[in-house]
């Protein structure tokens, strides 16, 4: 059945393998792991949100955790909670873009990111052991509400931006919440720059407007309001609003790789200093970079809790995942579509220009995603082989293989929760990138 139980967190079908007695016992399992303390606890707008959100502050409770009930929320913003209310930990209720019949399970540790992954499995450990350690009557966790959450994130953001120039030139901005957790702080930042804001699928209530991820052929919604409003941006969050795409003055959908490469380009300008991004992420950071004086950019396995390690270990000022996911250690170390949307604003503000223009002056590039359905050890033998075709370019095989030539790069691996392999190549054209797919793939057999 449907259960997917990794270092990433856990999800499943609700009525099928997500169930309250699972929440109950993942909240033992993390209030056994934290021995006591302080946990703030947030959900996605999904309807299955606040059943597993009591079940699990049971289980925290019952393992002498003292809970902080935020409610709905996004994930970014139980992450700035972690650390605004100085608790031990977080928890965030969400499937992310998985629909609206999935739930699912993350932790964030006290320092409010998601935890490395050799800490994960200990957790999921515990939770198959059924290593509980439950306290007596005498002390019993409690639960407490705490509504602040979109009011503390947003005042984080409107610290770190030039707010006064995105006041003086009012832009109009169309915001598409999915009717996800992002409506609401998602509404109160743009407010607070001074937007005219058109909300779309604004209501928390979980009936999902569309297919929830935002891709290109979920937005065209968003595309047709941006033009028929002559709105200067159109934003789209996914429901638990840590990822951003990005639709420009056109109605053009510009794609989730440019939401880090203009986060970075905002902050290699004002802040200048390494950055962190996975291996299946574009190129366009690596040329910001070098263009920005040859600031180092950190590749990293895919996963936010690899990228927010490396930010960490290396004093990164932006990083992310080509999905949309930007991180700001000055905010967090969690994927964050606030502060994303508050950088591009930023840009607009003090750029004279629209944001198709903008974005046409970034690095061009073509990517093709391809995948393959194969059993682990064919992924891995073909893994052992993708080197060959390397020839004078040079390897990366922190997660699976990633070869880089001055012509593009390609990068192969298996997923950590299906038997397929992942094929990524970026090229300056389509032909390019094709052939560095062919490249890898004449290694299968
Ligand atoms: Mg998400």
């Amino acid at each position: 059945m449907t259960l997917m139980m990794t270092v990433s967190g856990v999800r499943g079908i609700i009525g099928q393998t997500m169930t309250p007695t699972l929440a109950a016992e993942l909240g033992m399992a993390y209030g056994t792991h934290l021995g006591g303390g302080g946990v703030v606890i947030g959900r996605d707008s999904r309807p299955s949100g606040h059943l597993l959100s009591r079940a699990l502050s049971s289980g925290l409770v019952a393992s002498g955790c003292h809970v902080i009930d935020l409610g709905i929320v996004s994930t970014p913003g139980v992450a700035v909670m972690v650390q605004e209310r100085q608790a031990a930990g977080g928890v965030v209720i969400t499937a992310s873009h998985n629909p609206r019949e999935w739930n699912g399970v993350k932790f964030l540790t006290g320092g409010g990111y998601a935890p490395p992954p050799e800490d994960a499995a200990r957790i999921l450990d515990r939770y198959r052991r059924r290593d509980f350690h439950l306290a007596d009557v005498d002390h019993l966790g409690r639960i407490e509400k705490d509504d602040s959450t979109h009011s503390r994130h947003v005042q984080r953001i409107l610290r770190l931006l030039d707010v006064a120039p995105i006041r003086r030139h009012p832009l109009t901005v169309v915001l598409d919440s999915v009717n996800g957790a992002g409506g609401l702080g998602g509404h109160l930042l743009l407010e607070k720059l001074g937007c005219q804001v058109i909300h779309l699928n604004a209501e928390a209530n979980g009936q999902f407007a569309h297919p929830p991820e935002p891709t290109e052929d979920n937005l065209t919604g968003l595309c047709d309001f941006v033009q028929k409003h002559e709105a200067e941006v159109g934003f789209a969050q996914d429901p638990d609003a840590d990822r951003l795409a990005i639709v420009d003055d056109r109605g053009r959908y510009i794609g989730e790789e440019y939401t880090l490469a203009l986060a970075a380009k905002y902050m290699f300008a004002r802040q200048p200093g390494p950055a962190a991004a996975n291996l299946s992420t574009s190129r366009m950071i690596d040329d910001l970079a070098a263009a920005a004086g040859g600031l180092p950019v950190h590749r990293t396995p895919v996963g936010e809790a690899h990228v927010a390690r490396a930010m960490r270990e290396h004093g990164c000022v932006i990083g992310g995942e080509g999905n949309g996911g930007v991180i700001d250690p000055r905010v967090s170390f969690v994927r964050d579509s606030f502060v994303a949307m508050g950088m591009v604003l930023n840009i607009l503000a003090g750029e004279d220009r629209p944001l198709s223009a903008i974005v046409d002056d970034l690095p061009r590039y073509v990517m093709i995603k391809r995948k393959f359905s194969m059993a682990p050890e064919q992924i891995a033998a073909w893994l052992r082989r993708v080197p060959n075709a390397a020839g004078g370019g040079r390897l990366n095989t922190a997660d699976g293989v990633r070869i880089d030539w001055p012509e593009g790069w390609v990068h192969v691996r298996g997923s950590n929760t299906e038997p397929i392999a992942r094929v990524i190549a970026e090229a300056a054209d389509a032909a390019t990138a094709q052939s560095l797919v062919e490249r890898v793939t004449a290694l299968r057999e």
